[in-house]
């Protein structure tokens, strides 16, 4: 029995690795120990997606947040680094682009534990973003770097990766929501308790830190926002981050007279929204694919995006947030599209392809 270290802490880290933790304890030749960096804590940004999504409890939990990105970073480091070396695990297993992705990669590959890195190969060619050098030095320290879409691929080949470490299996994220999405169909908390109808709002996401964490960008975003509510009902999981920022601006009570502000939901509860709204506006890579998944308009707050083919094919288009008119307009133009029939996220077995492709190189 060989065994997994996965080191995870954000969000969209839980909800991707539920379906390769589900694939690991099936295989049987494996076991898995989980680090909690603590990056996200409170109940609804962690502990749901563990209850919702039938994970177990992580088996570490370090309750690290805050600071800035290279204190929590290097704490993350060293704590990690601390419970390798107690576990001594045959590989570290990581996701994404978070500061918890970097540090577990780091700590594992200076103990010379090779490193699995789930969504390799993302780019959006903006160093600005923490992401992108999140993800970028994951990728170069990474054993197998298991690729979502083509485009991930190509980014790896062209920088230059060795071709066996570039295993393209598909997205983990369409597994998850082909698995609980028809969960999510008959879920029905948040849509009744806000008394939503179908197709009736926009649904709406933002936490980057392109985002909140320049001023005049998220009041911008939050003007428009007030400016596509005179035209359709919009709804708001506010991320913490941002509802901090809205409220250092004085903007949170007066939007909340406009717009319907939440706290952010659970994952059943955001697919069925995701499912339900007309149109998704959002800053998320997650929520930009589930906008897909359900044959939802997207309009993307960023100048750029990691998943171009939602663009090229005319599911999603982008909204930079430099003037009100421009989201507004994008926002509500994109009611009633539709993109081309694609299929760019694999098959939905990208977990069992991950989980196969460690056991045979694990076990060899
Ligand atoms: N999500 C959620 N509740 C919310 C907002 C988002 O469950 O209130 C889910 C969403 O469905 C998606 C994931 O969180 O699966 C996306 O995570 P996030 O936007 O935090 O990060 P990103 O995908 O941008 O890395």
């Amino acid at each position: 029995m060989k065994k997994i270290v996965t080191v995870l802490g954000a969000r969209p880290q839980f909800i991707k690795a539920s379906v390769v933790s589900h694939a690991i304890a099936a295989a049987g030749d494996l076991r898995e120990i989980v680090i909690h960096t603590g990056q996200h804590f409170d109940a609804n940004m962690s502990d749901v997606f563990f209850e919702e999504l039938g994970m177990a409890a992580p088996a570490h939990q370090l309750s690290i947040h805050g600071g800035g990105h290279g204190a929590m970073t290097g704490r993350m480091l060293a704590e990690v680094e601390r419970l390798l070396l107690i576990e001594r695990p045959d590989a570290v297993l990581v996701y994404g682009d978070t500061n918890s992705t970097l540090a577990g990669a780091l700590a594992a590959v200076k103990l010379h534990i090779p490193v699995a890195h789930v969504e390799a190969g993302l780019r959006s060619f903006n160093m600005a973003m923490p992401e992108e050098v999140n993800r970028i030095l994951t990728d170069r320290i990474s054993r197998w770097l298991f690729t979502p879409t083509h485009a991930a691929e190509h980014h790896l080949m062209s920088e230059g990766a060795a071709a066996e470490r570039v295993i393209p299996v598909g997205d983990v994220m369409y597994d998850v929501a082909l698995h609980h999405g028809q969960r999510a169909s008959a879920f029905n908390g948040v849509m009744r308790q806000l008394e939503l109808k179908s197709a009736s709002f926009a649904l709406v996401t933002v936490h980057r830190a392109e985002n909140t964490d320049q001023p005049e960008r998220l009041a911008m975003v939050a003007s428009a926002l007030e400016s596509v509510a005179d035209h359709i009902p919009v709804v708001w999981p506010v991320h913490p981050r941002t509802r901090a920022e809205l409220m250092r601006q004085g903007r949170l009570d007066g939007l909340a007279t406009r717009i319907k502000l939440i706290e952010p939901v659970g994952y059943l509860d955001m697919v069925q929204l995701e499912m339900s709204a007309a149109v998704i506006a959002t800053d998320s890579g997650g929520v930009q694919k589930e906008a897909f998944f359900h044959g939802v308009p997207c309009v993307t707050l960023r100048n750029e995006t990691e998943w171009t083919e939602l663009l090229t094919s005319g599911w999603n288009r982008l909204a930079p947030p430099v003037s009100v008119d421009v989201i507004r307009d994008a926002v509500l133009d994109a009611i009633g599209t539709r993109g081309d029939s694609i299929s760019p996220y694999g098959l939905g077995d990208a977990a069992q392809r991950i989980v196969r492709q460690l056991s045979v190189d694990l076990l060899a």
